[in-house]
């Protein structure tokens, strides 16, 4: 190796180890001067990966909390924007060697097909007459990405979408039919629910949808369309779908406790066309009278418990 610093041409003062693509690599010289800027461009991109995972990460963990949040396809496609940002700024933003220097990272670097390329062009015909080598002149060009730097956009977005999956409103389907239902959210098939008659505090099945406007459609297993709904999931409230639920009807049964007597329970009927309501945020169970453990805490807090109740139109339970 010549004796010169690989940028500057200087005398070299320490060796700096540049590896090749398989494992090899060679001690290039710089001057002191010049070793200050050797690690620089890592240093860039690890920059960028930083601002790329503060960026995505930090919206993939806070638009599942706004008000409205979006689709998870909007989200995913946000997050990844975001964090592909910095990365972009990092591999478009062309640096300029100072004056005296002819390279803003290191001066010498493997390309590809194991040809070293070389920033000074003095040095890349010494390195070349030495090692009895062929040189030729080339267009120095800086490493200005690398694969890693695209490491956090899928990651950010994928923790995004995990995010928003479980911070969704709970919808409780209940089948009271006679045959097993099949529920699509928006075109896609979530769950199958076996049918139950009578009240019973684990009838059907619960599933997540993201806050927002949603068709749901219910079929039997023959595949006819039993029900098909727009309906709107709110933040931060548990939801009832009863597809094909005539005949059954539904309330809201509050028990009031405090100043040292219990009421009667309240029922408020759940009512409209479609088998869709949105429920009180602080429903305290489903299919089930008030628990006694609720009525015990609630009588020495004041205060009310609320829970949803079913039953055939008619009877009474
Ligand atoms: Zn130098
Ligand atoms: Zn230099």
């Amino acid at each position: 190796m010549p004796a010169s610093c690989a940028c500057c041409g200087e005398p070299a003062a320490r060796g700096t180890l540049t590896r090749g693509r398989v494992g090899s690599g060679l001690i290039v010289g710089y001057c002191d001067d010049c070793s200050a800027h050797v690690g620089r461009d890592v240093t860039r991109r690890l920059s960028g990966v930083v601002a790329s995972s503060l960026l995505g990460g930090g919206l993939a963990l806070s638009l599942p909390f706004a008000d409205r949040p979006p689709s998870i396809v909007a989200l995913s496609l946000y997050v990844l924007v975001a964090a592909i940002v910095p990365v972009v700024v990092v591999v478009l933003w062309p640096r300029r060697p100072a004056p005296g220097h002819s390279a803003d990272g290191p001066a010498a670097r493997f390309v590809a097909d194991g040809v070293l390329l070389c920033a000074n062009d003095r040095y890349a015909a010494e390195l070349a007459r030495a090692n009895d080598a062929k040189h030729e002149l080339a267009t120095f060009r800086e490493r200005r990405f690398a694969a890693w730097l695209l490491v956090p956009a899928p990651l950010c977005a994928a923790a995004g979408v995990a995010t928003l999956v479980i911070t969704s409103p709970l919808v409780r389907v209940v089948n009271l039919g006679t045959e097993r239902v099949t529920i699509d959210v928006d075109g896609r098939r979530v769950v199958a629910v076996d049918p139950t008659s009578v009240e019973n505090a684990s009838a059907g099945a619960e599933v997540r949808i993201t806050a927002g406007e949603h068709e749901l459609v219910a079929r039997t297993a023959a595949g006819r369309e039993l029900e098909r709904t727009h309906v709107r999931v709110e933040g931060g409230h548990p939801h009832l779908f009863a597809p094909g639920s005539e005949g059954y009807c539904f309330w809201l049964e509050s028990a009031e406790y405090g100043r040292g007597r219990a009421n009667e329970p309240l029922r408020e009927p759940l009512e409209g066309t479609q088998h869709f309501w949105v429920l009180p945020p602080d429903l305290g169970g489903f299919f089930r009278p008030v628990p006694e453990q609720a009525r015990a805490e609630t009588r020495l807090t004041g205060g009310t418990v609320t829970v949803l109740r079913q039953a055939p139109c008619g009877a009474d339970p």
